[in-house]
């Protein structure tokens, strides 16, 4: 288990410059299984249970770091990206979370304007484990059209024959379940640009709204209220794989 000075742990939550919250810790703020600890070079283990035991102005310590793993209702309108024009989804979070280092990343994109369960980590390993296109965790997307479905998209869908524009290898097979005329489930097991949307493009359709509901077996709760994020624990990561 890796340890840090306290002034460095807290500086690197966030919660002020190494100076700043130095005189935080000095002034008997920082209390560690119930007692203030005064010592700014004291190390601590960088454990989850930190945040249960460690307390800064009375208010529990955030996720240690490189420990952090939320999931987002992300609404539409807002992205992943610097690179796109808009609000970003680091905006829905806490001030104090956006001077983390390590900082936090989301896990994978979704667009602008599809909505839905994001996961965001500062643990890189993490994000690696579920990224990489070896891992092929399964993701779920509800997704409603502009025309009605023809009856061969499930078929073509699931043959794992379908190539995208530009592109010079056939998609993974996708799994695609029917819930109306112009609506569908589709399960993909990987993540290209736009997958969704370009493949219903390259179907004949256009794709209206789109909304991811599940990451391997996680599913977004029916109470999370789109902006709204919820820390994960271990059991809850463990289900994604
Ligand atoms: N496919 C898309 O086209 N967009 C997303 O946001 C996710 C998957």
């Amino acid at each position: 288990i890796p340890t840090l000075r306290l002034d460095r742990l807290l500086a690197n939550l966030g919660y002020g410059s190494r100076k700043e919250v130095q005189g935080l810790i000095q002034s008997g703020r920082v209390v560690l299984d119930g007692e203030a600890e005064r010592d700014p070079d004291q190390r601590v283990y960088v454990k989850a249970d930190l945040a249960q035991r460690m307390t800064v102005a009375g208010v529990p310590l955030d996720p240690p770091p490189g420990l952090l793993v939320l999931m987002l209702n992300k609404p539409l309108g807002v992205t992943c990206s610097h690179k796109e024009q808009g609000a970003l989804v680091y905006s829905l979070l806490p001030d104090r979370w956006r001077r983390r280092d390590p900082a936090i990343s989301t896990v994978g994109r979704l667009d602008k304007e599809t909505s839905g369960l994001l996961l965001m980590t500062d643990d890189g390993a993490l994000l690696h484990r579920i990224i990489s296109p070896k891992s092929h965790v399964p993701k779920r997307y509800h997704v409603v059209l502009d025309r009605p479905l023809a009856g061969n998209e499930a078929a073509i869908l699931g043959a794992g024959t379908l190539m995208l524009e530009g592109e010079d290898k056939p998609l993974l097979p996708v799994a695609m379940e029917v819930l109306g005329p112009k609506e569908a489930f589709v399960v993909l097991d990987e993540g290209r640009y736009h997958q969704v949307r370009r493949m219903f493009a390259a179907l004949g359709n256009h794709v209206t709204a789109l909304h991811r509901d599940r990451v391997g077996a996680l599913d977004l709760p029916a109470d999370l209220e789109p902006g709204a994020y919820r820390l994960l624990g271990e059991a809850e990561i463990a289900t994604i794989f």
